[in-house]
């Protein structure tokens, strides 16, 4: 026999953090609402014969957003053994509201009452005994993080779902809208048999006026039209509309339970401390500055002080390699198209890739510390009134954010937005948020053109990305997607200290992206391109790379990109082999200038840049299309290539607009 538990509750409850702990599992947590997006599954430790099923967090089992129809699904069509419902212990009203939706389709289930830690430490106390008796289920004290009252709780669970315990009091309301429930509820009993719809969740779903269900029911037309009345009469009774209905019974409800069960003598110390930092991070005008000024500090630390610092000493590594490997290859007198393809090809792409490691390290240490205490939370909300305006809102904040990271998972994050409007047009954008494979490439022009401004011009960039993400939202709002955004809801998570484990799983996770696509993709490109450019077209080996086949095919497109203040072989080659990942760019340039260390690298690309067309050359690699894994992920996701094409097209043509806008300005004034 196997067990199915699923776990459900509302985004932030401690879901994954008790997955993890059942599991043993590394789950990404993140004091930030719809980081879980598909559901994932595992085996509880020691008991080999239940799985758990961690699904996205929920507010309700209404199909709103893409995460509640993924949990509504799986709880309607999966038939789990159990629910496992996480409750906050520290926003009980709320988070019982699903709770009550989740009884109502009579499989069996338990309450893990989860933060317990947090109310105890705040001198408040919740009567989980009364609490249990109240809702007819069994409720244990938990703290998730803390692994308190874990193994309890597991062997609870199991014994529900051995026991095949269902909830048994599914009556909490009394009044006009029991008579409304009951009443549909005795017009539907086959066709909810039929579907596999528990009677009791069929029927409120009728009264709330949920599509979904009287599609799947088949719901007569003369049977709609009883609905219908049945509902018309208690709104009129009511004097309120369907859905408010149902929401003002389950919370009077919830109301009742609480105040017989919870002692609230103040709120927790999160909360007391989470409001007063609120007062001053999340102000009104002061909100966004201060989120810059985070920023900039962030950008400082990582590029300026401890990111460059770091860089050069794994550089004196890689160098040291360099020679070593070269020497030993001399000794042995290999062959030297061999020393060639190893040392300017693969050591000198992979090379000046991996030396960038730690600014990406140090850069996700910092943005998951800034997630996981909450604070990211707020910047959405603080967002939200600016995203407005160019016609998205403030959830499309959260695949931009992941954009920052990469383009992949942020695009396949668009899945949550609940609108297809904002979820093509938030498709579209997100490419512009600089994604961290392009920091090399920051990185490298930086130190060659404007060593001592680096973080500005990094944060220059990104800034830079934002805007024009903006202004082309603007555009795109008054054009191709007219319209309005749909309203946002999120709440906002109690400031944490972020856990340690939680933030070096995140670096790590990082940094083995990060190595795994240089030491592939990165690997095999700087092989390719050291060949294009090491033979002619009748396959010798050339002396001097600029008669090579790449220079051949390079300097054809070159002349493109005169308007943008340079032209030449190497560097459109650099812009093309970034297609396959940003970072190639690096190490296209590094092979086809045949240099190893940064210094070389940067008297090199002073033969081709300016510091003014260097910087155009950046507002390029910026913006233009993104690499090929984002380009089949905007394909998967808009449903066609015709349409991946053209976003790529308008993006890419964006990007040479802009690059010579700031070419052609920076001429006239400077
Ligand atoms: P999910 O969105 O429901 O998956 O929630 P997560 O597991 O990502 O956790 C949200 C936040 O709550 C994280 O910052 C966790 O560290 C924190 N958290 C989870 N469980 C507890 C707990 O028992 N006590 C406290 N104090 N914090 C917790
Ligand atoms: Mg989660």
């Amino acid at each position: 026999m196997k067990y199915v538990i699923a776990l459900a509750g509302n985004q932030n409850s401690g879901k994954t953090t008790l997955y993890n702990a059942l599991t043993g599992n590394n789950q990404h947590v993140g004091n930030f609402p719809g980081v879980t997006i598909e559901k994932k599954e595992g085996q509880i430790k020691r008991f080999k014969d239940a799985s758990l099923v961690d699904l996205p967090g929920i507010y309700s089992l209404s199909p709103y957003s893409l995460e509640e129809v993924v949990t509504r699904d799986f709880l309607l069509k999966e038939h789990p053994d159990l629910i496992l419902n996480i409750v906050d212990a520290t926003n009980i009203e709320r988070n019982l509201y699903l709770t009550l939706q989740l009884m109502e389709l009579s499989i069996p289930m338990v309450i893990a009452l989860n933060m317990m830690d947090e109310v105890r430490a705040s001198g408040n106390s919740i009567d989980v005994m009364k609490l249990s008796k109240h809702l007819g289920i069994p409720v244990v004290p938990i703290s998730a993080s803390k692994k308190e009252g874990v193994s309890e709780l597991v062997e609870v669970a199991i014994k529900t779902a051995q026991e095949k315990r269902k909830p048994v009091k599914l009556d909490f309301c009394t009044g006009e809208v029991h008579k409304a429930i009951h009443a549909i509820s005795h017009l539907i009993e086959d066709q909810a048999k039929e579907a596999e719809y528990p009677l009791r969740f069929a029927a409120t779903k009728l009264v709330e006026g949920d599509e979904l269900t009287f599609k799947e029911l088949k719901i007569t037309e003369s049977q709609t039209h009883i609905i219908e009345h049945v509902v018309e009469d208690m709104e009129k009774a009511l004097n309120t509309d369907r859905e408010a209905a149902l929401a003002d019974m389950r919370y009077s409800y919830i109301e009742q339970i609480c105040r017989d069960t919870v002692i609230k003598k103040q709120e927790t110390r999160e909360q007391i401390r989470s409001e007063k930092i609120d007062k001053v991070l999340t102000h009104k005008y002061l909100g966004i500055p201060i989120f810059i000024g985070i920023m900039f500090v962030i950008f400082w630390i990582t590029f300026g002080a401890a990111g460059a610092f770091l860089q050069g000493y794994l550089e004196e590594i890689i160098a040291l390699a360099t020679d070593y490997v070269a020497n030993l290859m001399e000794s042995y007198q290999v062959s030297p198209w061999l020393h060639s393809l190893v040392i300017d090809g693969i050591f000198a792409g992979v090379g000046s890739v991996l030396s960038f490691l730690p600014i990406i390290v140090i850069l996700f240490f910092f943005l998951s510390m800034l997630e996981d205490s909450g604070y990211m939370a707020r910047i959405a909300f603080l967002m939200d009134k600016l995203l407005r305006k160019i016609g998205l809102s403030g959830r499309s904040f959260v695949p931009m954010l992941i954009g920052f990271g990469c383009s992949v998972p942020a695009i396949m994050a668009t899945r949550t937005l609940a609108s297809e409007r904002d979820r093509k047009m938030t498709i579209v954008l997100t490419p512009f948020m600089s994604c961290s494979a392009k920091l090399p490439i920051y990185g490298m022009m930086t130190m060659a053109f404007f060593p001592e401004n680096a973080a500005f011009i990094m944060i220059a960039l990104y800034i830079m990305g934002i805007v024009v993400a903006i202004l082309s939202g603007l555009l795109l709002k008054g054009t191709i997607f007219k319209g309005e955004p749909v309203p946002f809801v999120m709440e906002l998570p109690a400031y944490r200290i972020p856990s340690r484990k939680s933030v070096l799983l995140h670096m790590w996770e990082k940094a083995k992206d990060f190595l795994q696509r240089a030491f592939t993709i990165i690997f095999l490109g700087t092989i390719i391109i050291w060949f294009l450019q090491s033979f002619d077209w009748s396959l010798n080996m050339v002396e001097d790379s600029s008669y090579s086949i790449l220079a051949t095919i390079g300097s054809l497109i070159a002349p493109i990109f005169i308007p943008l203040g340079f032209n030449d072989w190497k560097a459109s080659t650099a812009l093309i082999s970034g297609l396959t990942a940003k970072e190639a760019v690096v190490s296209t340039l590094s092979v086809l200038t045949g240099t190893v260390t940064d210094l070389e690298l940067s008297t090199a690309l002073s033969t081709i840049f300016t510091p003014l067309s260097s910087f155009a050359f950046l507002t390029f690699t910026l913006l233009y299309m993104p690499c090929v894994a984002a380009f089949a992920a905007t394909k998967r996701e808009l449903g066609s290539v015709k349409n991946a094409v053209l976003t790529a097209m308008y993006q890419t043509m964006t990007a040479y607009v802009v690059g010579m806008v700031v070419y052609q300005l920076g001429n006239l004034f400077i």
